[in-house]
């Protein structure tokens, strides 16, 4: 079976810099590429602060935290990838990017590196196809935020070998994490299911159903959901969700699919939800 020695993480964003952090607290060395200095460095900054968050509250030490932090290595240069045994890419959710960042990995990592996507909806087949290596290439689809949530979603596309596979779930298990599998379908299971419910919501609020207020609270309280939504929408940003609807309309062509009116108004409006401080609610405030 594969051993991994040595991890590179590529994006210092929200997901890159979470796996970053799992992979470095369970003893792994991380090289974590993004395009800039300044992006690598913030990366690295919130994942000082939220290890910081453990040592306050008593779950690891300062020395613990050090030698965590002491694991992770940045860099703007794909080629300093070369020596790392899996590569998982969680970059901008763009086809080109990611095409561009594969071609080039599957050039430098040596023959048996496994390659790996973090992609929320673009296809693990159709991107394990623009390398040479389609056998060792798979999905690894975490969720935010990554150093709580426990679930990995381990997505096989067409090629991915019967090894690679039983690799990454064995080190799924051994970040503490607990890998479920799937196949390679548009939004895989999490967000096929996940979005149409979201956007029935939207459509509950553009219908007048009821307010956000209580479409979020029927949710939370009637089906036990730690958070409603909208909530859920805004914290995930309305443009991702458009996004991932778009790719389920369009790769399974079925009209119940199709976003809502209220989530497109929204995103052209630049209201994308907490990031871009309003969406659902209005957080410019918080
Ligand atoms: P983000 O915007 O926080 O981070 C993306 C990072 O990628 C940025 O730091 C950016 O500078 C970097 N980047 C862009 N082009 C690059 C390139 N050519 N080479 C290297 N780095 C590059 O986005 P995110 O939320 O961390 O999402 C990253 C990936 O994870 C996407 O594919 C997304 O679909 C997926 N994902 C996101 C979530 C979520 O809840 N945000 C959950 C699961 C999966």
């Amino acid at each position: 079976m594969a051993e991994f020695k040595s991890i590179g993480v590529i994006g210092a964003g929200q997901m890159g810099n979470g796996i970053a952090h799992v992979f470095a607290q369970s003893g792994y060395p991380v090289l974590m590429q993004d395009i800039t200095e300044a992006f690598a460095a913030k990366g690295v900054a919130t994942i000082d602060k939220n290890l910081q968050r453990g040592v306050d509250k008593g779950k690891m030490t300062a020395d613990e935290k050090a030698a965590v932090l002491g694991r992770i290595r940045t860099t703007t240069s794909l080629e300093d990838l070369a020596a790392c045994d899996l590569v998982i890419e969680a970059a901008t959710e763009k086809w080109e990017i990611k095409k561009q960042i594969f071609e080039t990995l599957d050039k430098v990592c040596r023959p048996g590196a496994i390659l790996a996507s973090n992609t929320s909806s673009i296809s693990i087949t159709k991107l394990a196809a623009v390398t040479k290596r389609p056998d060792a290439f798979i999905g690894m689809h975490f969720m935010n935020p990554v150093p709580v949530m426990q679930l990995i979603e381990i997505i096989r596309g067409l090629a991915t070998s019967e090894a690679t596979f039983e690799a990454v779930m064995e080190l799924s298990k051994k970040l503490g994490k607990t890998p479920i599998a799937c196949n390679d379908f548009p939004g895989f299971v999490s967000n096929r299911v996940l979005l149409p419910m979201i956007n029935e919501a939207i459509y509950a609020l553009y219908e007048g159903v009821a307010s956000v207020e209580s479409i979020d609270g029927i949710m939370k309280l009637g089906m036990n959901h730690p958070m409603g939504p909208l909530t859920l929408a805004d914290f995930i940003g309305l443009d991702t969700c458009l996004f991932i609807l778009n790719v389920l309309h369009e790769g399974l062509g079925d009209p119940k699919y199709r976003p809502c009116p209220l989530l497109i108004k929204y995103v052209d409006a630049g209201w994308l939800g907490k990031k871009s401080g309003r969406g659902f609610y209005d957080y410019s405030k918080a």
